[in-house]
Parts: C-alpha cells; structure tokens; sequence
C-alpha cells in the first residue's frame, strides 16, 4: 500500500531539550534510522509507532546545513524547514528560562502558517512545578503541554496528544493500485516528474486539484501499455512540490526515501539545464546503496542544442561512474523524445532484478573467469574461489565462497561484477556480492 508516514518535527532553540525529547520519544519504539553522510551528523529522523499511530520524527535543530562549515541551524531555519515539509510542529521552550524573544517571534512566524502546531513547555520536572513554569507560554497562542524530556514527566500525555494531532490519514480510503509494477519518481521540484507522467499518460491528469490541506492525498495513477499495467505511486507527492523549499530539503529525502522503499522500480527526475546537484546526489547514493532498482531520466532536452546535448551527455557520465549499471535515458516531455522507451526500460530493469541464476552455472563463470585472470596475491596468499552461489533476488545477491575473504576487493571484484552482468544480461539492475571466508 502506497503511504507516506506523517511527519512530526520537533523545533527550538539549542538548548531547550530537543534531541532529549526525541531520544526519549524514539526509545524501544525505533525501527529505522538512518545517518545520511552529508545531511547529518547524527540520526536526526526515526520512525516511531505508537499506539494508534506510526509517524516519522524529525528533530531539525539536529541538523547541520549542507556545507562545510558547521554553523547551527537557527530555530527560524528550522521552522521554515518544518512549515514546508511537516504535518505536526511540536514547538519546544524551556519552561526554566521562561519567553525568549525569539520564541516570540518563531511563534508569530507559525501562526501565520495554518500548520498544526503544539507548544511543548520542557524542563518542567514534577507537576508542583508546572503552573508557574508555563504561564508565560500561553501567549504564544497554541496548544500547550509541559513534559520534562530528562525526567519524563508528561510523556504519555504527549504521545497520546501526538497520535490525535496528526492528520487522519486518507490514504486508508483509497483504492488499492490496479496492481503492475509500482514506480515512484524522484527527483527535485521542477525537474519535470509530473510533466513526465502527463506525457506518458497522453493527457492531463495531475496537478488538477487543488493543494492537499490537512488531510494527505494518496494519489496513484495507473497507466497500461504493451498489455501491461503500470502504477506511479506518490504523485500526491509530485503534486505537492510547490510547497517544497528548495533548501535543506531532508523532508522531501526523507519522503522520498520512503517512496523508494515502497516502489518496485524508482525513476530519478534530473533537469538537464541544473545538471546533478544538491539533493540529486544524496538521493542518488542512497539509491545506490540500498540497491534500489533505478532509472535516471534527464529531462528537458529540447532546450539543448544537438552539439549542447553531446557535451552534457559526456558531462554527466562522470557524475553517473559510481553507478556505471544505472540506465540512463534522455527525454524531453515537451517533445516526448526519448520517453516511449521509458516503461519498456523499467520493464526490463524489472525483470533483471528478479532473475535468477543455478549455481551450475555460477560455477562455471567463477572457473571461466579465474583461469583467465587469477585472484591477486596478497601477503604471500592468493585468493582462491571455492565456488558461488546465488542467495537470493530482487536485487540479485551473490555469495563466493574463499579461502580468505579480505583478499577480496577493489578492482579484482569490480571484474567479477563486470563478468557477472555480461554473461547473465544483468547490465541494469543492482546486484550484491558477498565473500565469505571458508577454510
Ligand atoms: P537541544 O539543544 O535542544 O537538542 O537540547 P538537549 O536535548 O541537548 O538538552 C540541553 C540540556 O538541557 C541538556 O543538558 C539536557 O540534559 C537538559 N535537559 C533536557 N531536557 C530536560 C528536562 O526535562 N529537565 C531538565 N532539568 N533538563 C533537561
Ligand atoms: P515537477 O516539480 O518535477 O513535477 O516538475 P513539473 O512537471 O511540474 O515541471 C516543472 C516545469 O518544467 C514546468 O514549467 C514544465 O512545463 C517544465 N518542463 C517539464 N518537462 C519539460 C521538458 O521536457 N522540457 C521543457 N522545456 N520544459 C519542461
């Protein structure tokens, strides 16, 4: 089923209690984190399942701005992020310190917003304490609550507060896909994700409605050729962009490593005029190491020149090398050049993915392969493959079996992956290789 979690953001200024709160929230009840190397220092968003609800938790002052000098995002930073992106503010201060001016101003900023948002009095650290502390809060005009993050005063009332907040969510209304392949497009906002599908489907069909309020909109739209569905899953998602600021982005990466996660098959999004940028590189390592099924569409080639096309293309080679296996295809949804091949490449990356190989021929590549280029030596010792096995699909995992698993590496395994792909056609898909010492 296609469904985005709902996102709670947790805003404040440094110091106020924030990545205790959030700790304490994810804790025992955490079944994903991830560190993404250049948006985080530290895990700055879990899944948390609740009693009656199951969100994403985001503490945004855990941030770091996407650069290389790490000056602390500022709490207006942080509730612009969260206005763009979240469907829950949970808006800390510290009831010890009392109304900070800029606690006034941030809450001027959110009530002209429409967000939901709740004032979460921290540091109050028994009951006795809570009248006084939270008194100067109430002019903030938002729903108000006192916990104390360290202590753990109030928390139950605060998850329970949490799960009601939260938009209800009609994606549970919605029809289950017509079945076919689920494909999500990624990519930045304008890159062309929405023209694209409006291509494909040959008439207008998205960005009709009017923008989703506070209840999500799961939207799949499904489309047959060749005899075959398919199903674009999230284009709520696509249809939302103009909401999304361009900047930080983690909403829209997180969202949409979460598409990814539900896809069969993801299409990357890239304008041809901005190139491989931002947010495009975060979601293309990603993709690439959680072995998703990927295709990268190059949009908007009709604004290029024939010889302007020919450059770029060399261009953005360099920028694909890490992941040489990627298809990538060349379109425009204006001219509609290069999109007829579109769903016959996911097709065909589709059933890559799910192939499978016997082991008898496994091991008939390994002797092939290894008489004419042997394993490298390496400390007096040279590498030596018993035999292989594949392991499973979708992606396709290889295990060899060797005598010592850490003479296994670098160019020597990329030419067991190049021979692996040519002679079973997997040119396209993700695959895994695993060495496995066996003496
Ligand atoms: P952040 O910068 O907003 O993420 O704040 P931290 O979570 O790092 O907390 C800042 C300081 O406040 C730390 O020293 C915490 O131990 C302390 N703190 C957090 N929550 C409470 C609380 O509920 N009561 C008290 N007394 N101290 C707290
Ligand atoms: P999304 O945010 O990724 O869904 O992007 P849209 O599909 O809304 O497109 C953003 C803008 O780019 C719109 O103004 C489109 O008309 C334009 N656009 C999309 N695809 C193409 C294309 O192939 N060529 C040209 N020239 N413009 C395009």
């Amino acid at each position: 089923m296609n469904q985005h979690l709902p996102m709670v953001a947790l805003i404040g200024r440094p110091n106020v209690g924030k990545s205790t709160l959030f700790n304490r929230l994810i804790k025992r009840r955490v079944s994903i984190t991830h560190d993404m190397a250049g948006v985080t220092r530290d895990s700055i968003f879990s899944e948390v399942r609740g009693e009656t609800r199951t969100y994403m938790l985001i503490d945004t002052g855990g941030l770091v701005p996407d650069s290389s000098d790490e000056i602390e995002i500022s709490i207006f930073d942080q509730a612009r992020e969260a206005m763009a992106g979240a469907d829950l503010i949970l808006f800390i201060v510290d009831g010890r310190t009392g109304l900070h001016p800029q606690d006034e101003q941030v809450g001027q900023y959110l009530r002209q917003s429409g967000k939901e948002v709740r004032v979460l009095v921290n540091k109050v650290d028994g009951p006795e304490q809570e009248e006084t502390l939270a008194a100067d809060f109430y002019s903030l005009g938002f729903p108000l609550q006192c916990v104390s993050a360290s202590h753990g005063f109030g928390m139950g009332d605060l998850r329970e507060m949490i799960e009601t907040a939260l938009p209800k969510d009609e994606c549970e209304n919605v029809e289950q896909p017509q079945g076919g392949l689920k494909i999500a497009l990624l990519g930045r906002p304008n890159a062309g994700k929405s023209s694209t599908i409006n291509a494909l489907l040959g008439k207008k069909r998205l960005m009709v409605s009017a923008e989703a309020g506070t209840t999500r909109d799961c939207v799949d739209v499904t489309v047959q050729r060749g005899g075959k569905t398919y199903t674009f899953v999230d284009t709520a998602g696509v249809r939302r962009k103009s909401k999304v600021i361009d900047s930080l982005e983690y909403f829209s990466v997180v969202h949409s490593m979460q598409a990814a996660k539900q896809a069969d098959v993801v299409v990357l999004v890239l304008d041809i005029m901005d190139g491989v940028v931002g947010q495009d590189k975060r979601l293309l390592s990603f993709l690439d190491t959680e072995k998703v099924p990927f295709v990268i569409v190059v949009n908007k080639i009709d604004l290029l020149s024939k010889d302007q096309l020919a450059k770029t293309k060399k261009d953005l080679v360099d920028q694909f090398a890490f992941c040489a296996h990627v298809p990538v295809l060349y379109s425009s949804s204006v001219s509609m050049a290069g999109l007829g091949g579109l769903l016959p490449l996911i097709e065909k990356l589709w059933e890559q993915c799910g192939q499978r190989v016997t082991t008898g021929e496994l091991n008939r590549l390994v002797k092939m392969v290894t008489e004419r280029h042997q394993p490298p030596v390496m400390g007096g010792r040279r590498g030596k493959i018993y035999y292989m096995t594949q392991a499973d699909s979708r992606p396709p995992t290889f295990v060899f079996f060797v005598n010592d698993e850490k003479l296994f590496h670098g160019s020597y395994v990329r030419y067991l992956e190049n021979q692996l792909r040519k002679v079973f056609r997997m040119d396209k898909t993700p695959i895994r290789m695993v060495f496995r010492s066996s003496h």
